[in-house]
């Protein structure tokens, strides 16, 4: 029997998560897997967008779920696998249903953030992380010096050129950058 699999992909803002998550999918058409047979989830909460679409221009269709529940009403007899961007924004009954998915051979590909701003890690992400068979930990650029950067950083009154959401401004940090 083949086991079902469950691959986590985090990292920062502006780490191409998303482009990763997207390219998984495409993989799977490549070697036409029914699409029929793929589910893909992203929580409403994320408002950007009603499509899950990556900075780069990527774009894959999804249903929007109010919670981690929904995912298993929401699934087919025939899903075989189940992909959930910003996974972070679910609530603490993610990790059981995606637990009951695996238990139904349904693989899982999540993506999303793994740390606040303030560097802590999210719950779903150390939750998720400790039943994850695959991580891949995307990176960014700093937006303050051109290095490798490992966290994402709430600016306060920060210039134009970084993206917008809400109230806030938000850039990708190093560790020496994070802490100015
Ligand atoms: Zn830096």
């Amino acid at each position: 029997m083949k086991r079902a699999t469950l691959h986590l992909i985090s990292g920062p803002m502006f780490a191409g998560k998303t482009d990763q998550l997207i390219r998984k999918h495409q993989n799977l058409l490549d070697i036409n897997i029914d699409k029929e047979t793929i589910k893909v989830f992203k929580p409403s909460k994320d408002t950007r967008d009603i499509n899950i679409k990556s900075r780069v221009g990527l774009e894959l269709t999804c249903q929007p779920i109010e919670n981690s529940r929904q995912i298993l009403d929401l699934i087919e007899n025939n899903t075989k696998y189940v992909f959930i961007d910003e996974f972070q924004f679910l609530d603490e009954e993610l990790r059981i249903v995606v637990e009951e998915l695996l238990a139904k051979e349904i693989n899982v590909i999540v993506a999303g953030l793994d740390k606040l701003f303030n560097r802590k890690e999210f719950e779903r992400y150390s939750e998720l992380k400790e039943i994850s068979n695959f991580k891949t930990f995307a990176t960014a650029v700093c937006h303050g010096c051109g290095k490798t950067a490992f966290y994402s950083k709430r600016e306060s009154n920060s210039e134009s050129e970084i993206v917008i959401e809400g109230e806030a401004t938000y850039t990708a940090a190093c560790l020496d950058c994070h802490k100015e």
